[in-house]
């Protein structure tokens, strides 16, 4: 029996690890149930190959939620008056870190707004005392774009990791959802960071308004270009207090797909399942393990602060103490048929880059 056209391309991108671009395209517009298990079974397939059946678990500290951009999709843009701002201090941040460290995390992701007030000094002197405390853990940053300098300065305090998602590889529709940002610096600060000898992670996400799947393919042949450590991709869901309020947003089952053909792209990535994931569908993240996510980053942030660093609407987990989400997604990755990880948890390939 002659095999489909789909069914070969998700075998040749299986075995390649790379499509061109019309190929891409016509997987995300035929794509159907049957082959989708197929495309799971891969990526899953693949994952293991470099990690086994490891899900890795990061504790994650939004520090603030002040923003000076206006992305147009996010909660926290600078131009919602609504917006209730919070910063943590140094101490808040490093009791944060304590706690996280006594259930046995071992990488701390400090996230925010682009916050200018944490300068690239004051971040500095946060990750050198996380790490005087604690020298096992892995510090990520996840603080948006900065210069050559800034970042050079904070990944020679200690920083090991940093994610900043490109959104989107499409010139045009980045240009429509950052007002007044550029998307060639933003694309700049990856290769910048990666060339720093940071562990890098880019992303995007799916269902934003007027993206297409040529879009998407050109989301995931920027990753293969620029081979990141780490993807980020979740669903886009709008939030009522901007102006993308009456968009449709992302659906779990074009996240998955694309999460997969990621995974099957850069097969050594670390890929979390999103908590955006978590928020569209209960077992949303669980789906996302099972579609080649290698990694789940539960919330340290204060349980008193929590709901204000709020991207997008109904995001999960808001009012849960850290114990109790680590009890709640160790459990949620074994029925899943995964095994958590506490460890650090680096990119295999990293330290032979
Ligand atoms: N300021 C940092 C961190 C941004 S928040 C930076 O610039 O990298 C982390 C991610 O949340 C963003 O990169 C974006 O992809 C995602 N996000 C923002 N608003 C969202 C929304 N409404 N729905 C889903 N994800 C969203």
């Amino acid at each position: 029996m002659q095999i489909g056209l789909i069914r070969y391309l998700i075998d040749k991108l299986y075995n390649a690890n790379i499509l061109d671009k019309d190929e891409i395209v016509y997987i995300l517009k035929n794509i159907k149930d049957e082959n989708k298990e197929i495309l799971f079974d891969y990526a899953v397939k693949t994952c293991e190959r470099y990690y086994k059946r490891k899900v890795y678990l990061r504790g994650l500290i939004e520090f603030s939620n002040i923003c000076m951009r206006n992305c147009l999709y996010c909660g926290i843009r600078a131009e919602n008056s609504n917006a209730e701002r919070y910063r943590l201090s140094k101490d808040e941040i490093l009791e944060c870190c304590k706690e996280g460290y006594s259930l046995g995390y071992r990488t701390f992701v400090l996230q925010s707004g682009e916050d200018m007030w944490f300068d690239a000094e004051k971040i500095s002197d946060i990750i050198k005392s996380i790490k005087a405390l604690y020298p096992d853990v892995a510090v990520t940053l996840s603080i948006g774009e900065r210069t050559y300098d800034e970042y050079k300065i904070m990944f020679d305090a200690g920083a090991d990791r940093f994610l900043l998602r490109h959104e989107t590889a499409s010139e045009e529709l980045y240009g429509k959802l950052h007002p007044g940002a550029s998307f060639i610096n933003r694309k700049n600060c990856l290769y910048i960071l990666k060339e720093i000898g940071y562990q890098v992670g880019a992303g995007f996400m799916i269902g934003l308004p007027g993206q297409t799947e040529e879009h998407l393919a050109d989301d995931l042949i920027f990753l293969k270009e620029l081979y990141p450590h780490m993807i980020g991709i979740g669903p886009f869901i709008p939030h009522s207090e901007t102006p993308l309020c009456n968009e449709k947003g992302g659906t779990v089952e074009d996240t998955l797909v694309v999460l997969a053909m990621a995974r099957l792209m850069v097969p050594d990535a670390l890929i979390p399942a999103t908590t955006a994931i978590g928020t569209l569908k209960k077992n949303g993240r669980e789906l996302a393990l099972n579609a080649g996510a290698n990694v789940v980053m539960p919330n340290l942030t204060p349980v008193n602060q929590r709901a204000k660093y709020d991207l997008y609407e109904n995001k999960i987990c808001i009012g849960d103490e850290p114990a109790h989400c680590r009890v709640c997604i160790e459990n949620r990755i074994r029925a899943a048929g995964f095994e958590p990880d506490l460890g650090r948890g680096d990119n295999v390939n990293f330290l032979k880059d």
